[in-house]
């Protein structure tokens, strides 16, 4: 049951931050709702979830779409320029911004509907050519920078995929490194103050590490069952 599985994470996710003497407070919890259909959703904010995040342009527009209800919505896949338009007018928080060319898209189309949009940037940590991201910190500088002049875009912080792995050390790496480069930028860039980072398998490691916004699907809504789309489930 979902409310079951959401009482898990939260236990963890408490249990994790007395441990390291954070406070509750400073963590999100978005569930990850890819794939799975409008009826979980809806289930999910009865229990009391208020942040998910999907990371399929046309599948973010058309659930959204069915949900009048107050949620906070996150895009957290990967986003080409021609696919903005499917989530502007809806979209709160935008994780996965890797590139100028994409900002100022996301910048041009936020202008045109009145809004401010709150993005992050996307970090590659874990150094797999499989995922997306700015590779050091220079590169994060740079974009950084050129970012200041668009007046409709207020970056808020970092976030990374770790490797799919169990170990240990190689996951506290991927989320640490995500730390010093948020650290290190925050001296310049005050605004820079976010990580989004931890998934399901990773992501009391996460906290440890000092995440503020956790992506976690299957831990919360089972196994995807990906043989059907969402809309067919
Ligand atoms: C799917 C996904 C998640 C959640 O993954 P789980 O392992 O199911 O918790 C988090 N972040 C991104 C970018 C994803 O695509």
């Amino acid at each position: 049951m979902l409310i079951d599985n959401l009482k898990i994470v939260q236990e963890n996710v408490q249990k994790t931050v007395h441990k390291c003497n954070r406070d509750l407070s400073e963590l999100r919890i978005i569930a990850v709702s890819k794939t799975n259909p409008v009826e979980k959703i809806f289930e999910a904010i009865k229990a009391g979830v208020v942040d998910f995040g999907e990371n399929k342009a046309i599948e973010f527009r058309d659930k959204s779409e069915l949900i009048k209800l107050n949620v906070v919505w996150h895009f957290i896949g990967h986003l080409q320029t021609n696919k903005v338009k499917y989530l502007i007018n809806k979209v709160d928080f935008i994780h996965s911004v890797e590139s100028f060319k994409l900002a100022k898209e996301i910048n041009k189309q936020a202008k045109q509907v009145n809004k401010i949009q709150n993005i992050f940037f996307e970090v590659n940590t874990s150094g797999e050519d499989s995922k997306f991201g700015l590779k050091n910190y220079d590169e994060l500088f740079e974009l950084t920078s050129k970012c200041e002049d668009l007046q409709n875009i207020k970056p808020v912080g970092l976030m990374t995929m770790a490797s799919y792995t169990n170990n240990e050390n190689i996951l506290r790496s991927s989320f640490s490194q995500l730390r010093e480069l948020r650290d290190k930028l925050n001296n310049k860039f005050m605004f820079i103050k976010e990580l989004s980072m931890g998934m399901t398998n990773d992501y009391t490691i996460a906290i440890e590490e000092g995440a503020t916004m956790l992506r976690i699907g299957t831990a919360i809504f089972g196994n995807r069952n990906i043989s059907k789309s969402w809309s067919e489930k």
